[in-house]
């Protein structure tokens, strides 16, 4: 299922693993110590190769930790594409203590990365519905809806954003939000 905005970007869902995803910039669901760990991150240390957790300790013994809510830029190893952006989500408690900001500051933050660099194709996984617990239909609409309202300025170099849903369960949460916010349009 895809939604183009009226200056023809586009928002993609697909089924999948992001590893298998060609991008130019592969988003990572980190955690504040970009210290590794299980989920999306360990498929993406896999695949990708050591040299990104290397590039991680550097930028770690400069910042020290990456708040939820931001994120880092790497290089991507062995992966199809040329960055990774580690975004750290937030831990879901009830929704009452700024998940969903910083929820979309993920999402914000890794497209201000791309468009600093020059991206044109940025893939992003269901940040924070793994084991940081956020409810998978609303962490949906917040990261569709940042999303789209990124792409409503027509001078975007960012092109297309695809979300790589690992499982029905997450692909299903991610077109019933689309559908809800693009009526008609997807
Ligand atoms: P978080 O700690 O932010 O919740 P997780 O990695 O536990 O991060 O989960 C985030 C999302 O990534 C979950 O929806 C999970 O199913 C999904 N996921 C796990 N492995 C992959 C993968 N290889 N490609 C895409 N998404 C994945």
């Amino acid at each position: 299922m895809q939604w183009t905005s009226p200056s023809g970007q586009t928002v993609a869902l697909r089924e999948g693993d992001i590893t298998r995803v060609a991008a130019d910039a592969i988003v990572n669901a980190a955690n504040s110590a970009l210290a590794g760990g299980g989920g999306v991150d360990g498929a993406i240390h896999r695949a990708g190769g050591p040299e990104i957790m290397r590039e991680l300790d550097r930028i770690r013994s400069e910042i020290g930790q990456c708040p939820a809510g931001g994120a880092v830029a790497t290089g991507a190893g062995n992966l199809p594409a040329k960055y990774v952006f580690h975004a750290v989500g937030p831990v879901y408690r009830d929704g009452r203590h700024g998940e969903p900001e910083l929820l979309a500051s993920c999402y914000r933050t890794c497209l201000e990365l791309a468009e600093s660099r020059g991206v044109e194709t940025i893939s992003f996984p269901a940040i924070s519905t793994g084991v940081y617990g956020y409810p998978l239909d609303r962490a949906a609409a917040i990261a569709l809806r940042e999303v789209m309202r990124y792409f409503a300025p027509p001078d975007r170099r960012v092109r297309t954003a695809i979300f790589v849903l690992f499982g029905r369960r997450a692909y299903d949460a991610f077109a019933a939000a689309l559908k809800e916010l693009a009526p008609g349009r997807v």
